[in-house]
C-alpha cells in the first residue's frame, strides 16, 4: 500500500465552486489536488442552455462551461484526480482523505464543494420504475420520449426548464405542481405558459407511478388534488421528477455542523466551517442562492481563506515547532 500523499489544499468535488477554488488556490501556489467525484462538472453537465452566467452574451451550454472551468483550473496548475472520496477524517490536521481507489491524502486544508443531487418523491413505485420511465434528468433521458407524452413534477426553475426542454421531443408535456403558483423565475414561467405543448395541473401531488411489470414501463401517474382530495390518473410514458436537490454532505456527518436538511454550516459571510482549515462552498452549503455564479464566488472565498490560513500558520510556525503529540499522531497514520 502506498503511503498517504501530503497535499496543501485538497478540493473535493468538481463543480463551479470546486473549479473556482482550484483556480484561486493554484494561482496562490498551493498546488491543489481536486478529487473530481462521480459526476465531474456537477449539475451543469446535465443542463443545456445557460444564459445567466456572466460573461457570455450568447446562450452557452452547461457541459461546455464546465469544460472551460476544468481547462482553466488545469492550466493554472491544479491536479485533477478521477476518484471518489469515501472517507474523510477531519478530527485532526492534516486531514486524512481516503478515496475509492485506495489512494489516501493528508491534506493541510480541505475545500468541500461536493454540491447537491436530485431529490426523489420517496414513493415505492417511483423507485420501481427508475430508469424504466422515471427519471430526474430530462437532458439525459429526454431523447427516449420522442413523440410520447411525459409529465414533470415540481414548480421551480428545474421543473420549468425540464418541461421546456422536453417539448423538443415529447408530443405533450404536463407539469404537475403541488401548489397553484410556480417558484420558477418569471422569464421561465412566461416561456412555459406560451408553449402550446405544455399543460399545467395545479394543487396536485403524485400518489403513485403506475405501469406494467413485463416489460417494466410507465403508463401514468395517479395524482390527488390536495384541495379537494379527488384522485385521478394522468396517462403518460415518462415521469420526470424535478423537485429540488439535497446536499451531498453524508461524508461529513458527525464531523461538521449541518442544518436540518444536511447543508454544511459555515460562519456567516465566510466559507469557513467550525474546523480550522476546512471550508465549504457551493450547493453543499447554500440552500438559498444555488446558482453556478454564487457557487463559483464561494469557491473563490474558500480558496482565499485557505491561503490566508496557511500563510498565518506558516508565520506562527516560525516561532513554534510541532508538539511531540501532534507529530506522533500524524506519524501514526
Ligand atoms: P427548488 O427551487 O427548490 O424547487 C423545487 C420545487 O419542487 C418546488 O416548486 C417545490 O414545491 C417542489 N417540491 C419539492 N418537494 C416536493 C415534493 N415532495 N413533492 C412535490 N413537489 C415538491 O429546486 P430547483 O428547481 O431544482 O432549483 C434549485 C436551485 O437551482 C434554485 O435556486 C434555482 O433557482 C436554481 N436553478 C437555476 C436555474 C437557472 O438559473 N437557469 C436552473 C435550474 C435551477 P413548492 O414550490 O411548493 O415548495
Amino acid at each position: 500500500m502506498t503511503a498517504p500523499r501530503p497535499v496543501r489544499c485538497l478540493i473535493i468535488g468538481a463543480g463551479p465552486a470546486g473549479y473556482s477554488a482550484a483556480i484561486y488556490a493554484a494561482r496562490a501556489l498551493l498546488d491543489p489536488v481536486m478529487i473530481a467525484g462521480i459526476q465531474p462538472g456537477g449539475q451543469l453537465t446535465i443542463t443545456t442552455d445557460v444564459e445567466n452566467y456572466p460573461g457570455f452574451a450568447e446562450v452557452i451550454q452547461g457541459p461546455w462551461l464546465m469544460e472551460q472551468m476544468q481547462a482553466q483550473a488545469e492550466h493554472v496548475g491544479t491536479e485533477i484526480v478521477s476518484d471518489v472520496v469515501v472517507e474523510a477524517d477531519l478530527s485532526i490536521r492534516p486531514f486524512r482523505i481516503r478515496c475509492d481507489s485506495g489512494a489516501e491524502f493528508l491534506a493541510e486544508t480541505v475545500i468541500i464543494s461536493t454540491g447537491a443531487q436530485a431529490k426523489w418523491l420517496g414513493l415505492e413505485s417511483e423507485q420501481k420504475f427508475r430508469g424504466f420511465g422515471v427519471s430526474a434528468c430530462a437532458t439525459c433521458d429526454g431523447f427516449f420520449y420522442r413523440g410520447k407524452e411525459v409529465v414533470v413534477i415540481g414548480g421551480g426553475n428545474t421543473a420549468v426548464e425540464e418541461a421546456l426542454f422536453l417539448t423538443n421531443f415529447a408530443s405533450k408535456v404536463t407539469l404537475i405542481h403541488r401548489r397553484d403558483e410556480l417558484r420558477a423565475e418569471r422569464i421561465l414561467q412566461e416561456r412555459l405558459f406560451a408553449s402550446p405543448k405544455i399543460q399545467t395541473i395545479w394543487d396536485s401531488a403524485v400518489e403513485e407511478v403506475v405501469g406494467a411489470d413485463d416489460p417494466l414501463g410507465v403508463s401514468g401517474v395517479r395524482i390527488r388534488n390536495i384541495r379537494t382530495g379527488e384522485t385521478r390518473q394522468v396517462a403518460c410514458d415518462g415521469v420526470f421528477i424535478a423537485i429540488g436537490h439535497a446536499p451531498a454532505s453524508e461524508l461529513f456527518q458527525g464531523q461538521l455542523e449541518m442544518d436540518g436538511s444536511g447543508y454544511l454550516k459555515v460562519k456567516p459571510g465566510t466559507a469557513s466551517t467550525a474546523i480550522a482549515g476546512v471550508y465549504a462552498a457551493g450547493d453543499v452549503t447554500d440552500d438559498v442562492y444555488r446558482q453556478a455564479v454564487t457557487a463559483a464566488g464561494m469557491g473563490c472565498m474558500a480558496a482565499l481563506e485557505a491561503v490566508r490560513f496557511l500563510a498565518e500558520e506558516e508565520h506562527r510556525a516560525q516561532h513554534r515547532p510541532l508538539s511531540h503529540a501532534e507529530a506522533e499522531k500524524i506519524g501514526a497514520w
